[in-house]
């Protein structure tokens, strides 16, 4: 079982190796230190502007609120990245929606291998502990072992996978699977989907499509739209993330393999240029590796 401290042991090593070596040279607040800051802060990824802002911000409530003692100014970073987290979130909603009536579904997108079927694997033991009856639908069709792969997780979970003929139409399977999800009144139907980049009208066509198919079996359309972001890759997270922020409506980030990583900065361009709110993230490969995204927690754990 992985807490979010010992899940992101790995992060918060090499986090702290990169926060400890800079202040371990603290003398005073001076430009330098300043200077140093936003580095380190452009070095976890939250990206250049956010980094300048941050750093600007914090010139002033260093001084502000009279921090001088390492333990003083590190507080203050904290509560900074923390605030500036949650204060670009105001209008967003980091909550799971779940249907009134019916079959709840929730659509997962996001490029090969970021970890949506792991993702989905969990979270449907997750929804199962909490006597939820889960049905996980295999959509995608293309890549060779992504069925065999989800059938996996739903054997170790024990739900039931949905699943169609190797190059099948991907909406098919989401008929099927919305049709099942019916007839055997599940409360949430995971749908598993291809994450191809090549070709962006594609990509939108085949996500509106499965979109068209669920909302005419169900009172609506899927209740989340989750797209899974490898933390690892960085600022190529962001693109991906703008790419299908364009194709489709995204309700949630899953951001994932943060356990292996310094780059978790990643999450606030995510949350400040694209506006989408991080609701799960993963810590590791195991079946429990999956939390609740917790802006406080998650800043303390790398800084505290
Ligand atoms: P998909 O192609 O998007 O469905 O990605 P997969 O679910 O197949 O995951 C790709 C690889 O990443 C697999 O080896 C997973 O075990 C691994 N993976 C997924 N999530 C995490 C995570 O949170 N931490 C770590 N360390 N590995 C992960």
């Amino acid at each position: 079982t992985a807490t979010l401290a010992t899940g992101l042991n790995k992060t918060r090593r090499t986090w702290s190796e990169r926060w400890n070596a800079f202040m371990a040279n603290f003398r005073s607040v001076d430009e330098d230190f300043f200077e140093e800051l936003e580095e380190t802060l452009i070095g976890a990824d939250v990206g250049a502007q956010t980094a300048f802002d941050l750093t600007a911000q914090l010139r002033d409530e260093v001084k502000l609120k009279n921090a001088k003692s390492k333990s003083e100014v590190s507080k203050v970073v904290v509560d900074a990245l923390v605030a500036h987290y949650q204060a670009q979130g105001v209008n967003e909603d980091a909550t799971m929606h779940f249907a009134d009536e019916g079959p709840t579904v929730i659509l997962f997108v996001g490029v090969n291998g970021v970890g949506k079927t792991t993702t989905i694997g969990k979270m449907a033991a997750r929804y199962k502990a909490e006597g939820k009856k889960v049905i996980l639908a295999a959509a995608d069709t293309f890549r060779a072992g992504a069925t065999q792969q989800l059938q996996a997780w739903g054997e170790r979970d024990g739900v039931e996978v949905i699943a169609g003929a190797a190059n099948v139409d991907p909406a098919s399977v989401v008929y099927d699977g919305v049709r099942a999800a019916i007839e055997q009144q599940a409360d949430v139907l995971f749908v598993d989907t291809a994450g191809r980049l090549q070709n962006n009208v594609n990509l939108m066509q085949e996500l509106a499509k499965m979109k068209r198919i669920i909302a005419r079996e169900l009172p609506s359309e899927p209740q989340e739209v989750l797209l899974v972001l490898d933390s690892t890759t960085g600022q190529n997270a962001l693109q991906q993330a703008k790419l299908f922020k364009d194709s489709t409506d995204v309700t949630g980030i899953v951001l994932t393999k943060l356990d292996g990583t310094a780059k978790g900065g990643i999450i606030l361009p995510i949350r400040n240029e694209l506006h989408l709110p991080v609701k799960w993230i993963g810590l590791g490969e195991g079946v429990m590796d999956l939390q609740v995204f917790d802006a406080d927690d998650f800043a303390k754990s790398l800084f505290g």
